[in-house]
């Protein structure tokens, strides 16, 4: 069974925007989705349907083959554990260190009067150092978020989503403040996690020729719909 599908999904923000309409497809385990589209697209809201940071109008959403729309409290922090999110500004917590924020993400849906004290057991921070391995940035451990350069920063914010042991990663245009350097740095990280971690990765890009560098498939969004959905091989042949 698909990792993620949507059945049928429309939103309709409470102003009368179309966020999205009628959208129907499946996701497979270990895919790595790159999601195209204008901005206004829809892009984000589609990713944040996933996550139930926006809430659907109609339609249902599934994530390992559970119907997500009516988690709430313990079932909704599951899912959130399980689905890492990484955002175009990085959301670091600036003038913090790197390892608080890695371990930020070990705790934030379970916090403990411990970890609000800023306290952490041995295992989490052998865990956080793991992780910025993982994003070859173990030696900034004790740097403050903010002395870091934008790429850096992203991949903090990759580390702190492996905190969670991360089923999927839902990456909302994360490169978009970036280099192309920098950028391919960042792809590169999120494509060795889909490879070698087998994680699913979902990537909101403006960039079609990115896309199809490191898409298994490619889904274009215009006005909140699917205007087409390809695996690779097509897109490229036909583009
Ligand atoms: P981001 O997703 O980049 O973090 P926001 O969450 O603030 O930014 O907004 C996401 C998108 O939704 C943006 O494109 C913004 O223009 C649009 N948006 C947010 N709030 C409204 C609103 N009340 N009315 C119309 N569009 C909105
Ligand atoms: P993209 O990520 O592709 O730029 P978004 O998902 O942010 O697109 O936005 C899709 C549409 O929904 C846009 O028209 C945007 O303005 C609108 N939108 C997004 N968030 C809100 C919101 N909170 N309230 C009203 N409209 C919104």
């Amino acid at each position: 069974t698909p990792i993620i599908s949507f059945k049928n999904v429309n939103k309709v923000y409470d102003n009368g925007t179309v966020g999205l309409k009628d959208i129907n497809f499946d996701i497979p385990r270990g895919q790595f989705l790159v999601v195209v589209g204008l901005s206004g697209a829809g892009k984000s809201t589609l990713l944040r349907t996933i996550n139930r940071m926006h809430e659907i109008t109609s339609g249902e959403i599934r994530v390992e083959d559970e119907a997500i729309d009516r988690y709430k409290g313990r079932s909704l922090r599951f899912l959130r554990r399980k689905i890492g999110m990484i955002f175009q500004n990085f959301n670091l917590v600036k003038r913090s260190s790197v390892e608080r924020n890695v371990l930020s993400g070990r705790v934030s849906y379970y916090p403990t009067w411990k970890s609000l004290l800023g306290l952490f057991s041995a295992p989490d921070k052998q865990k956080a150092v793991q992780a910025l391995q993982r994003v070859s940035l173990a030696e900034k451990l004790y740097a403050r978020a903010d002395e870091l350069s934008g790429g850096q920063q992203q991949r903090v914010a990759i580390a702190r989503t492996l905190m969670q042991n991360p089923k999927i990663i839902l990456a909302d245009e994360p490169i978009a403040s970036l280099d192309p350097l920098t950028t391919k740095t960042v792809m590169d990280i999120l494509k060795r996690l889909n490879q070698e971690d087998g994680i699913t990765v979902i990537v909101n890009l403006h960039s079609v020729t990115l896309a199809r560098e490191y898409a298994d498939r490619i889904v274009g969004l215009r006005a909140g719909e699917v205007v087409y959905d390809e695996p690779i091989a097509a897109v490229t042949a036909t583009d």
